[in-house]
């Protein structure tokens, strides 16, 4: 028998519509692109959903024709250019390597650009166009997805995360795959119902170990062993996309029995109404932050600030965090990380050992607070590359850019050319520094960092300073979202 040629692709990024930071080509070359053979070799053995389409077609003997991949570190809307020259290039990819039998792609979910809103419903919909109705495609969106019915149209199969942190990736990877044989074998007729309740919840409550998502998503596992079920997805959706599907979708697909697909639907998305609730507050004020480190016994408090969360498209560059660390004189302590070029250039020129004195951050806009005049040490120079540990994303280069450790007052500064979010270990031990040595562990995160993190601290408190990430919705000016909505405009 004919081994069957299966495409697979990557083209993933959550779009913060008010960050300013605009995605283009060179920012998208920067986060570093796969190509044809190169997608395969960069991600086997990683903890990623590529990896997870590897191994299934190495199980059950598939001819893998890798396309491109790149995962873009969230940001701005993406321009128009960058979009279109990077589908352009999947598709023209697509159409050499004719004909395929299945496609199996890795998306975000919540893609933007310049002229599209739907940026992943477009994707899907270009290549279906290219396939043809007869070649399946399935797809594994975030756990963030906008789910939209232009996705769920397009796509023979869509399946979400489970986790957040997302730690099962390869796992829906290798779903995607099993999915995609049962598509080839015809031994499955996928029927999709999307529910969307009028919910737009932030993330700061959404990892999945905790309610209300580990309820949403214990409810969904059971619905997924009946017989009649292909997948259930719950995403939380992201906000900051700012589109009329932003928000939480509850997806589920069943063999040939849409019915059953409705029903489980509104049932899901119903509970989801019930529990909303629970996705609100979890942030604590900065005097609550102050109380904590008074208390902490053994160390590290982890400190997280949310509203800077450079996967969340904050630009990575606010001080607010080692502001309010030096007003409480903590040491030691460890931060990661503030995103400064200028600064790393000027401490690139100085050396290891040397003095400077520098306006440290707050310069990408106004919304993240002030520069802060410091004076600190340089400790050690780094190019800013290292691979996680994991448990999420293990295996993964990740790359800072150049990376200076800057010593301010007794707290250990990460300072940067590139924002990227901190959620491994690695991120310190990679520059010397020991993270389970430190009193406080400063973080800018929402939820990815807990996988790694969680572990080693005595405790995690969440605060925001100013930013275009944190909890409260209300500071966004938003102009596409649907009205109304919950927590906005309903209790
Ligand atoms: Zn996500």
């Amino acid at each position: 028998m004919r081994r069957p040629r299966i495409a697979i692709a990557e083209l993933s990024h959550e779009t913060n519509a008010f960050a300013r930071t605009r995605v283009d080509l060179a920012f998208v070359e920067q986060c570093g692109i796969a190509r044809g053979a190169t997608v395969v070799t960069r991600a086997r053995d990683t903890a990623t959903v590529l990896a997870g389409f590897i191994d299934i077609a190495n199980e059950l003997a598939f001819t893998l024709v890798p396309l491109l991949a790149v995962w873009i570190t969230p940001a701005g809307l993406v321009t128009r250019d960058a979009y279109e020259t990077l589908l352009g290039e999947l598709i023209d990819r697509l159409e050499t390597a004719a004909p395929v039998d299945g496609v199996l792609l890795s998306l975000h979910g919540a893609m933007v650009t310049e002229h599209i809103q739907d940026a992943d419903g477009e994707l899907l919909r270009r290549i279906r166009a290219t396939v043809g109705q007869s070649v399946p495609i399935v797809a594994v969106l975030d756990l963030h997805a906008n789910i939209s019915p232009l996705m769920v149209e397009q796509a023979d199969l869509l399946i979400g995360y489970h986790t957040y942190p997302h730690v099962d990736q390869r796992a829906r990877g290798r779903q995607a795959g099993l999915a995609l044989a049962r598509l080839l074998d015809r031994t499955i007729h996928p029927t999709p119902v999307l529910v969307k309740p009028a919910m737009l919840p932030t993330s700061q409550r959404m990892t999945t170990d905790r309610p209300p998502m580990r309820t949403l998503m214990q409810h969904a596992e059971e619905w997924e062993r009946h017989p009649r079920v292909v997948d259930v997805t719950i995403a939380g959706g992201f906000p900051p996309a700012d589109v009329p599907e932003a928000g939480l979708s509850v997806l589920v697909t069943t063999d040939d029995d849409p019915a059953l697909a409705a029903k489980v639907a509104e049932e899901l998305a119903a509970l989801a109404w019930d529990l909303r609730h629970g996705f609100l507050g979890g942030v604590a004020t900065w005097e609550e932050a102050a109380e904590a480190i008074r208390h902490i016994e053994r160390g590290p408090l982890v400190l997280v600030d949310i509203a800077d969360n450079p996967w969340t498209g904050g630009p990575g560059d606010s001080v607010e965090l080692l502001r309010f660390l030096l007003k409480e004189q903590v040491r030691p302590a460890a931060l990661a990380l503030v995103r400064d070029p200028e600064v790393v250039d000027e401490c690139f020129r100085a050396g290891i050992g040397a003095t400077v004195e520098v306006e440290l951050g707050g310069k990408t806009d106004d919304l993240h607070g002030p520069p802060l005049p410091v004076r600190g040490t340089i400790r050690l120079l780094s190019d800013g590359r290292y691979v996680n540990a994991g448990p999420m994303h293990a295996g993964v280069t990740v790359d800072l850019g150049r990376t200076v450790v800057l010593r301010v007052e007794g707290i250990d500064v990460l300072v940067t050319e590139r924002a990227e979010s901190p959620i491994d270990l690695n991120v310190f031990r990679s520059h010397g520094i020991e993270p389970t040595e430190q009193r406080v562990i400063g973080l800018k995160g929402k939820g990815h960092f807990r996988a790694a993190f969680e572990p080693i601290a005595e405790r995690v408190v969440l605060v925001e300073g100013p930013g275009i990430t944190g909890s409260d919705l209300r500071r966004l000016p938003f102009r596409f979202i649907r009205r109304p909505i919950w927590p906005l405009d309903v209790a």
